[in-house]
């Protein structure tokens, strides 16, 4: 039974995530590059451990939760935390990165006894915080059954994918969406407010229509539709654009891999990009409706 939890990476969704683990009573040792975020912890109850390695050995589950593939691979494999793990240690990465990294790493934990777990998810910082989060998860069913009670304290859908990888294949389909779907309610959004249509008016048509999307009815790009999403904080993040073009150049990877179109894939990371090489790269990705509506 798992008690004590290590989690590393206390960003938007970690900090979230790791806050209802200690709700739910879990032991929880943190660390984070970032001291305030491992602070804000430790006033909770978590006990912040510097030494990655220190950490893999003291617990009975190891989460990570880190921006991409370059920093799972420099804690796993640079930080030489494979070999502190006890056997029987799961290992769970929830960051969202190339399937090709969790098959990467897979066999170099089950060499020393020890289990990984690709299981990113879906739901965003609201759901994070809200314990709703959905896990799509990719590795052995045994594996998955021992941690459900841990995912299930942060989230409130696991779904078993398929062997490792498959999660966050999962995951980068449904990012590939995401991203058209906030450009294309941006771009809807904005044609009907500029034709004269009040936004929430709009926003309601859609919502009870056939346009109706998570990028609508949960994190409308437009201020003041809706209270509490990124929109109506002046674009604070959330999701910011740099990730979202990360997850749309896994896409293509996987499109590429795959031998099929990336039509709108294509079109969708072309705009992120833009935005990420100027100034919004760290602001929240529904941003995307200020830069269409002020587009030349
Ligand atoms: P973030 O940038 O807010 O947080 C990442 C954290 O990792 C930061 O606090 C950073 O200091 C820390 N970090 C980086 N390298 C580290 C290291 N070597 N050791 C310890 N800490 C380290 O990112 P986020 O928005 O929380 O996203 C994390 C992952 O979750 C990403 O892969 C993202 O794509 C995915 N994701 C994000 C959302 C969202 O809405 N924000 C939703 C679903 C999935």
């Amino acid at each position: 039974k798992i008690k004590k939890i290590g989690f590393i990476g206390l960003g938007n969704m970690g900090s979230r995530m790791s806050m209802n683990l200690l709700k739910n009573g879990f032991e929880l040792e943190v660390s984070d590059l970032n001291e305030a975020a491992c602070q804000q912890m430790s006033n909770h109850g978590a006990i912040v451990v510097k030494d990655c390695k220190q950490m893999a050995g003291e617990v009975d589950c190891l989460i990570s939760m880190l921006p991409s593939s370059k920093e799972v691979l420099s804690l796993y494999i640079d930080g030489g935390i494979v070999n502190s793990l006890q056997p029987g240690t799961t290992v769970i990465d929830c960051s969202t990165i190339d399937p090709g990294t969790a098959n990467f790493l897979t066999p170099i934990f089950n060499e020393v006894g020890t289990s990984y777990l690709d299981a990113p998810v879906s739901g965003g910082i609201i759901a994070a915080e809200n314990a709703s989060l959905t896990f799509m998860a990719g590795g052995e069913a045994d594996d998955i059954e021992r941690v459900k009670p841990v995912l299930l304290s942060m989230g409130k859908n696991v779904i078993h994918c398929g062997p490792t990888g498959s999660g966050l294949i999962a995951k980068v389909c449904n990012n590939l969406l995401l991203g058209i779907t906030m450009i294309g309610v941006s771009e809807a959004m904005n044609i009907g407010v500029k034709l004269g249509l009040r936004p929430e008016i709009l926003a309601h048509v859609l919502n009870m229509s056939s346009g109706r999307c998570w990028s609508s009815d949960t994190y409308n790009p437009v201020p003041g539709v809706l209270d509490g999403v990124p929109s109506s904080n002046n674009y604070k993040p959330g999701f910011t654009v740099k990730m979202i073009t990360k997850d749309l150049k896994i896409a293509e990877q996987a499109a590429k891999r795959s031998a099929l179109p990336f039509e709108l894939g294509g079109k969708t990371l072309a705009v992120y990009e833009h935005l990420a090489n100027g100034d919004f790269g760290e602001k929240d990705f529904s941003i995307v409706y200020q830069y269409l509506k002020e587009k030349p």
